[in-house]
């Protein structure tokens, strides 16, 4: 949703915790064991031969584009595909339908890998169509590129599988199906529920357009309704036994306006007003407005968003109406980390990068001219980029809540032509299509090869442990969520 746009496509240097982009050295500091050992050309091997059959589930998730907690049909496709492969599924669960785990293997390392699979709301195009036509005015589309995300970590963890087996390697490979990425936070109720709670390290990617691995944070985020309740009254004949609940979200609105100047600089605050009465002659009995913070630190964005819901208080009271809020959703932001980013980094370099046709590059052409000055260069596609630590990302993921329970490694691969931004018509023309497909390969080969790497080497978990432990803030630190008991928010897409 807000997110990976998150951390695919700008990458804003907001410099946080360390200097902005300095390259880190880290891939040759590492002391992970040699990829060559690791029988990388029979994991690359085995995610090629069955190319084919990963662009056609890509692509049935594609045309499927379900939006969060309605994706039946294409967690039910991966959870197929991982069953036929040999994998133990468990569907449905932490309470969520679409959510589901699929296990091979047994016993310590637990090496998790994370697949999304929920499309976006309007963002209907054709695939492969560099001028706007959505396949259904109006309907979802991939423009997330999550029908790859989910695609691709299956291809992984089913590469990992088969080198588990030649090589007699213990150990556990898990997928999680983690539905509604996009606002719903399906990842958030399964941290809830402790199922990551014996696994060692998570390795994921996202769509994007370029090549990278870098141990780059999000923005944290917190969205909620605030309703007031007013009294109904004839907006001319007896104004005066009328309480507005117009007025009381209007309120609220210019007292978190006039607090933007007094919060952190890196804050940024949203709100729509989902309702505002029905007729401008009944004095509204009836507001609801919808709000969203986002900070680079969730610690400080708590702070914030206490403030905010302070002047839905002081609003009501002032205007003599009643509020009450409900909290969406809570993303943190993403704790990076370093030493996974160092050999998800390798990985990468060595699963390579993307190719086009001539075909490929003309419609890439055409489509960059529809884009509003692209930020990415063409060729960005054909890169690896060099590692760099302190980036930010400008928007938001449950990646975060999982990154603060486990050590998490990310990837992003060149599944966009370079320029075009998550969450875009262009992305879900790509994301359909050949170019999409071949990102997604690349994302698998280094995925897997992440995995095997980290399956081998107990001494990089370890460390990858500590830094972890050092940069949440030792014992002390204590994981929460404001999404609190809250069910996972099943109607949050309906009708969309
Ligand atoms: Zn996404």
């Amino acid at each position: 949703m807000l997110k990976q746009a998150t951390a695919t496509a700008v990458l804003v240097v907001l410099a946080l915790h360390a200097p902005a982009g300095r390259n880190s050295g880290l891939a040759n500091a590492s002391r992970t064991p040699d990829p060559q050992q690791s029988d990388p050309a029979g994991i690359l091997a085995s995610i090629d031969a069955r190319q084919d059959q990963y662009s056609a589930i890509a692509k049935q998730i594609w045309d499927y584009a379900e939006l969060g907690f309605q994706e039946e049909k294409s967690a039910a496709l991966l959870e197929r595909t991982l069953a036929d492969a040999g994998f133990t599924v468990q569907t449905g669960v932490a309470g969520m339908p679409t959510a589901f785990t699929a296990g091979y293997g047994s016993g310590k390392p637990v090496i998790a890998v994370l697949g999304e699979f929920d499309a976006l709301p309007g963002l209907s195009q054709a695939a492969g169509d560099p001028a706007r036509h959505p396949v259904k005015a109006g309907a979802p589309g991939h423009a997330c590129g999550h029908n790859l995300l989910g695609t691709a970590s299956a291809a992984a963890a089913i590469a990992v599988k088969e080198w588990m087996i030649q090589s007699k390697q213990p150990g556990t490979v898990r997928y999680y199906g983690t539905p509604a990425e996009e606002g719903g936070g399906g990842k958030v109720y399964m941290v809830r529920e402790g199922l990551l709670k014996d696994v060692d390290a998570v390795v994921t990617w996202h769509p994007g357009d370029r090549n990278t691995a870098n141990p780059a944070s999000s923005l944290a985020t917190i969205a909620a309704y605030f309703r007031f309740y007013g009294v109904a009254s004839h907006a001319a004949a007896s104004p005066d036994k009328g309480r507005s609940a117009l007025d009381a979200l209007e309120a609220m609105d210019y007292m978190v306006n006039m607090m933007r100047e007094h919060v952190p600089q890196e804050t940024r605050i949203h709100y729509i007003i989902r309702k505002g009465g029905v007729a401008s002659n009944i004095v509204p009995d009836y507001a609801e407005g919808e709000y969203q913070a986002r900070h680079p630190d969730m610690r400080v964005l708590q702070g914030i968003w206490d403030r905010i819901v302070k002047a839905s208080e002081g609003a009501a009271m002032g205007t003599g109406t009643r509020v009450e809020h409900e909290t969406l959703m809570s993303y943190w932001n993403v704790l990076p980390n370093e030493t996974l980013a160092a050999v998800a980094h390798r990985s990468l370099t060595r699963a390579g990068a993307v190719e086009y046709t001539p075909d490929e590059q003309a419609f890439a052409d055409k489509l960059r001219g529809t884009l509003v000055e692209p930020a990415t260069p063409m060729g960005a596609q054909k890169e690896i980029a060099p590692i760099r630590v302190g980036l930010v990302g400008s928007a938001s993921t449950d990646v975060g809540d999982i990154s603060w329970n486990v050590p998490v490694a990310q990837i992003t691969t060149a599944t966009f032509v370079p320029g075009v931004p998550a969450h875009s018509w262009q992305a879900t023309a790509c994301t359909g299509m050949s170019i999409g497909f071949k990102g997604m390969q690349v994302a698998a080969k280094a995925m897997a090869l992440t995995v095997a790497d980290l399956l081998r080497a107990p001494a990089t978990i370890a460390r990858a442990k500590a830094e972890f432990l050092e940069k949440r803030g030792g014992p002390d630190f204590k994981y929460s969520s404001l999404v609190g008991n809250r069910p996972p928010p099943f109607d949050y897409r309906k009708g969309q």
